[in-house]
């Protein structure tokens, strides 16, 4: 019964808290996340999962329990960022400058998704529900890169269907899209000279560099207005009397699907190369680092995630949450707030609110959010759907300290814990309504027509040469 669920999550409260909390307290950066997969695993193994590991990647598994049709999944991640660290407060304050911290909420990502993959085991074993259920372990999602480099193992191939959420400042499913992304460093090889006394003998790599910008600012117009390119230069020469005979900048293009990614990159690629020309300097091999789909949000999967949420019922925070949303809230002018609720898709009449005790419909259908994520290649292998529930107060965005100190708070607790519940009964009808499932992967065929999965990694090198 789903209620068995709810009633496990919430007995289970400060288990799983003091988990998240462990892992917000010990942030580590993508493939280095040791402490957190560690607990994951020895979580997983102490309920009896089935581990087995990914390979080249030590902190990524996959935990499964019970057999045969159909193979479920859930998604989790446990990865920090790079200087976020923050203590759980309404005032900016490292635990410790520069370091890492969970400025997404990942610390939680990871630990609901496994809470409900517990909680629903006790439901396979008994009998009660029939299939296969997989908790994915997957690193370094802010590299983009982590269920990259499982998908390319193969490791989602056979799942009829993956559910996944994210923190988030309000409870809502996600119907919309997220960007798909194409990162690669451009570097240049120029000759160095005396810039003061022999100019005409060098040749500038960073010259090319700043062509390449300008050519791509121009290209900037001619992509459809949801891309996205922004860039940093991560090497422009040491001193300017040397005209600089080494220079590199590295981009992330985004579009709304990855047919006009590639396009794109292509362009870009090509303005690279006419940089080159334009400087008397080489274009040296292309570094590309990492590249996502764009998430293909099943429908049939958003409807059931909306019909649970509603099921479960919305968190209720406590005073203490209520006292430190308030104070965090303070923090943003009213312009950043309403700025943070408009890239959530979030309406207008609920900016007196600090924290969101409610559901919302989705709002964002036909839309893409900005961001991207890794988790779109795994909508692009298997029926897939995520959610947001509320770990930090509305017109927080994600990558902020108010992010990272909510996080680490009773709100970030409060918010996973309905996730958990969420996911488990979601999954739950999953096992035990085939129609759903069926018209789901019917969904995800008509949009996919059942095209073979080829990372956009792979797609991409093609147009290096
Ligand atoms: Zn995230």
């Amino acid at each position: 019964m789903k209620a068995n669920l709810l009633e496990w999550i919430d007995n289970n409260r400060v288990l799983f808290g003091s988990m998240a909390k462990a892992i917000w307290d010990n942030p580590q950066i993508g493939f280095e996340e040791t402490i957190a997969s560690q607990l994951h695993r020895d979580a997983a193994a102490k309920a009896g999962f089935r581990i087995s590991d990914v390979d080249g990647m030590p902190t990524a598994f996959v935990a499964e329990c019970g057999s045969g049709k159909p193979v479920l999944g859930l998604l989790g991640e446990f990865d920090a960022l790079a200087q976020m660290s923050q203590v759980v407060s309404g005032e900016p304050k490292p635990v410790k400058a520069g370091a890492p911290g969970h400025g997404c909420g990942h610390n939680l990502l990871g630990v609901a998704s496994l809470t409900a993959a517990i909680a629903l085991k006790e439901a396979l074993d008994k009998g009660e529900i029939q299939g296969t259920l997989r908790y994915y372990a997957c690193p370094a999602e802010e590299m983009l890169s982590g269920k990259v480099r499982m998908a390319e193992q193969g490791v989602f191939d056979d799942l009829d269907a993956c559910l996944a959420w994210h923190p988030s400042s309000v409870n809502m499913p996600w119907a919309g899209s997220l960007l798909s992304l194409c990162s690669a460093e451009f570097s240049f090889k120029g000759l160095s000279a005396h810039a003061g006394a022999a100019p005409h003998m060098g040749r500038s790599a960073l010259d090319a560099v700043e062509l390449m910008d300008i050519g791509a600012n121009f290209m900037r117009e001619h992509v459809h207005e949801s891309s996205r390119i922004h860039y940093i230069i991560t090497k422009g020469g040491k001193q300017p009397n040397t005209v600089p005979d080494e220079a590199s900048v590295w981009y992330n293009l985004r579009a709304p699907g990855s047919e006009g990614l590639l396009d794109n990159c292509r362009w870009l690629t090509e303005i690279a190369r006419g940089a080159a020309m334009m400087t008397q300097t080489t274009l040296l091999p292309i570094d590309f680092k990492s590249g996502v789909y764009e998430v293909l949000s099943n429908q049939t999967l958003v409807s059931l995630i909306e019909q649970n949420m509603r099921y479960c019922g919305p968190p209720v925070y406590s005073e203490a949450d209520h006292k430190l949303a308030a104070k965090i809230t303070a923090s943003m002018p009213p312009a950043a707030k309403q700025k943070g609720m408009d890239a959530g898709f979030i309406p207008h009449r609920l900016k007196d609110l600090y924290l969101h005790e409610d559901i919302l419909s989705p709002t964002d259908e036909g839309k893409s959010q900005s961001a991207s994520t890794d988790a779109g290649d795994v909508s692009q292998i298997a029926p897939f759907a995520q959610f947001g529930a509320c770990t930090w107060p509305i017109g927080v965005n994600p990558h902020t300290w108010q992010a990272t100190a909510s996080a680490g708070s009773g709100i970030g607790t409060t918010g996973m814990l309905f996730a958990a519940k969420t996911l488990a009964c979601s999954l739950y009808d999953l096992f035990s309504m085939p129609e759903v499932l069926d018209k789901a992967k019917v969904e995800f065929f008509e949009v996919t027509g059942g095209a073979r999965y080829v990372s956009v990694m792979e797609r991409v090198k093609g147009l290096d040469g």
